[in-house]
């Protein structure tokens, strides 16, 4: 193979102009796999001051061209990713026609977009700077959100399944998010304007957490703190260790699920990036979560 591919090349120079964090996924839309000294590395191993390449999914991202560059020569039928978040100034409303998503005007007011090359739609917005939590648009099916701890894959890159590109649908410029998303997008998982969830009767009983998270006596004090620590041990597991740690995480935050300060659709997502991100496979996942939930007695 010679060196990377000129198109990928040519937009990662604009999209590190524009300050967002740029890395490469494998050709599977994957991360690419740690390295050996990565995946055996303690827990003390900093994923975001890592010196790899390519190792710990959107860690990798970088502001540095020629680190790019090595990437896309390192995996020549990879994929361009932008890191979301505060990092990059962004968040990503990722809507996937294919499981209902649909693009609401009230909410979503024009920015840049993306068409996606599985059909859907990615909206470029600026961060407002508080955390942004990566995870379904609360009260919207098929619509995620894309900010801190996630990524979206980036024009030109071609999508493996469908063989399209992902491409820009408007030249314009990063939007500030209208009011509505923005309340949307900040929310708390649990919204008093959406109907909250009966408690589970079906199954055994959730039991109240025992200690060990600062929701001992009742109350969680910051929920989405807690769920946010929880998705980082998963981004910081070694391997050998993730589908543990996702595990304990699932468990975590079946308790936030429970104490409705998230639903399980919203817990699932989130839990299952997080997996992604740690290059688990779908089964992993799966196994983890339901076991994470069941053993906290919480329904899914
Ligand atoms: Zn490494
Ligand atoms: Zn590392």
């Amino acid at each position: 193979m010679s060196g990377p591919a000129p198109a990928l090349l040519a937009a990662a120079e604009s999209y590190i102009e524009a300050g967002w964090p740029v890395f490469v996924l494998g050709r599977t839309k994957r991360p690419v796999a740690n390295c050996p000294r990565c995946r055996d590395a303690g827990r003390d191993h900093d994923p975001e001051a890592c010196a790899c390449l390519s190792c710990h999914g959107f860690y990798a991202a970088t502001l540095d061209l020629d680190r790019v560059a090595a990437m896309l020569s390192a995996a020549p039928r990879g994929l361009l990713a932008i890191r979301t978040g505060a990092l990059a100034g962004l968040v990503v409303v990722d809507i996937d026609p294919g499981h209902g998503g649909r693009l609401d005007p009230a909410l979503m007011t024009p920015t840049a977009a993306v068409a996606s090359g599985g059909g859907g739609w990615h909206l470029y917005y600026a961060h407002p700077g508080p955390p942004v939590l990566s995870r379904r648009l609360p009260g919207r099916t098929g619509v995620d959100v894309k900010a801190d701890g996630g990524y979206v894959v980036a024009p030109p890159s071609i999508h493996p399944v469908t063989r399209t590109p992902y491409r820009w649908t408007a030249r314009q410029t990063v939007g500030e998010m209208p009011p509505p998303l923005h309340a949307a997008v900040t929310a708390p998982a649990a919204p008093s304007s959406q109907p909250t969830r009966p408690p589970a009767t079906a199954g055994p009983p959730a039991r109240r957490p025992t200690g060990g998270d600062d929701s001992a006596g009742g109350g969680i004090s910051r929920p989405d703190l807690l769920l946010a620590a929880h998705l980082a041990a998963v981004a910081r597991a070694p391997e050998g260790h993730r589908r543990t740690t996702l595990y304990g995480a699932a468990r975590g935050v079946a308790r936030l699920v429970a104490a409705d300060h998230l639903t399980a659709t919203e817990a699932w997502a989130a839990l299952a990036d997080a997996g992604r991100a740690a290059a688990q496979t779908e089964r992993e996942i799966r196994g983890a979560i339901t076991g994470g939930f069941r053993d906290e007695g919480v329904p899914l």
